[in-house]
């Protein structure tokens, strides 16, 4: 894999901020977006934007086409079935809500268990917030180790046989912890529970086959992986998502309609209601070439080599805190001794670096490690080693200038 002509992909990354040049280790909130992504949804407008399922004239017809040939992508990317258990969502916060009040609201009852873990990001916690409040079922909380990992055992003992639904993230945004999903949806099953994985930091680094998983529902964002904002994709078994009731109604999602009755046309239209996302899923489309084109392995296999050299060059830096386990995912959450995340990430941007700051929709994941906030520096494709010592120069500087 050469970075160098990785970053001539991506436009945006040439350009100086504050004077210097963006140094971009924000990818955990938003990815960067490659030309061919950018070039496949232009060439959408100036061609063939149109409708999708309805118009039978020659622009519509590519229109759905592209759409369509998008779900296949998706399907092949993270080998489902059919092609009729990919839905195109806005993103993972909506894919999770899809399930929490369609699934959820059709299979929980009042005394059931919802388990979700402590690590999760907002959106896989407050859906099922709502859902057990709605429903009378209780919610609790998988424990983590104090490396910020989830055990067998912590996992077994929290999932009993009153547990109907398991939401899980694959990978923490915060921690970086890289949960074992296969093992989990086990524990799930075995327990007459359905699993519910938070895929949106795992699907764009690794491989995520949800067959052999064995997961019941997966969902991801489309801008976190290379793609554009404004998509993501519900993945859910064909027999679930069948018995399952829409939760938006209007047009294309109907089979029939009379004046006071209608019925739903078959999956995965069912649950799309209204014109979708089409240029935002012909540029998915486009990003899961490029990251097929470059393989999965290769991209997880840079990461681990940034965020390895990342953590031993931190680790050697005075008055630093890092949170996660040692075997991560390519991010790196820490705070400087002294210094407000909101201030270290003010001071790196002046330099032209960009990382986060703040609680990273985890609060509850806040409280756990006794902060009220961050700062989390994440890796790509495009990132690389002399980036990782400019983040290191600039902490060093930080550090004096606030002591
Ligand atoms: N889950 C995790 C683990 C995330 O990191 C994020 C985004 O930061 C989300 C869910 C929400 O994704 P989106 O805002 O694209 O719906």
């Amino acid at each position: 894999m050469n970075v160098n002509d990785i970053r001539k992909d991506f436009p945006i990354l040439d350009q100086q901020v504050n004077g210097k040049d963006l140094i971009y280790l924000d990818t955990s909130a938003t990815s960067q977006t490659p030309s061919v992504v950018i070039d496949a949804m232009t060439e959408y407008y100036q061609s063939y934007n149109s409708n999708v399922h309805r118009g039978v004239h020659t622009l519509g017809t590519h229109a759905t086409e592209g759409y369509e040939q998008a779900r296949m992508k998706v399907k092949s990317f993270i080998n489902a079935k059919r092609f009729e258990e990919i839905i195109f969502t806005r993103g993972t916060t909506a894919a999770i809500n899809l399930v929490a009040r369609s699934f959820g609201d059709m299979i929980i009852e009042p005394g059931d268990e919802i388990v979700v873990t402590e690590m999760e990001h907002h959106a896989n916690i407050v859906p099922w917030q709502e859902l057990a409040k709605r429903t009378g079922a209780e919610l609790n909380f998988i424990p983590m180790a104090a490396d910020g990992t989830l055990t067998k055992d912590s996992v077994e003992a929290t999932i009993g046989d009153k547990t109907k639904i398991v939401a899980v993230t694959h990978v923490s945004n915060v921690l970086g912890t890289i949960n074992d999903i296969k093992s989990i949806a086990e524990t799930a099953h075995n327990n007459g529970a359905y699993i519910v994985v938070d895929g949106a930091q795992a699907v764009p680094h690794m491989t995520v086959d949800v067959q052999d998983l064995d997961v019941d529902f997966y969902a991801f964002s489309g801008h976190k992986m290379l793609g554009p904002t404004g998509i993501g994709v519900l993945y859910g078994k064909s027999e679930l998502l069948d018995e399952m009731p829409p939760i938006e109604y209007g047009g294309d999602m109907i089979d029939f309609v009379d004046l006071r009755t209608s019925t739903w046309t078959d999956l995965p239209v069912k649950f799309e209601a209204g014109t979708p996302m089409i240029a935002e899923a012909i540029g998915l489309a486009a990003a899961i070439d490029y990251i097929r084109e470059i393989g999965p392995e290769t991209i997880l296999a840079h990461e681990k080599e940034l965020a390895d050299y990342a953590l031993s060059r931190m680790k050697s830096l005075e008055g630093i805190e890092i949170y996660g386990p040692d075997s991560r995912a390519g991010l790196i959450t820490f705070n400087l001794t002294d210094v407000h995340p909101h201030d270290l990430a003010t001071a790196l941007d002046s330099e032209g670096i960009a990382v986060r700051a703040g609680h990273h929709c985890a609060q509850p994941l806040m409280k756990w490690l006794g902060v009220s906030s961050t700062a989390r520096t994440s890796f790509y494709i495009y990132n690389t080693k002399e980036e990782i010592d400019s983040l290191i120069e600039s902490l060093k500087r930080t550090k004096e200038f606030f002591s």
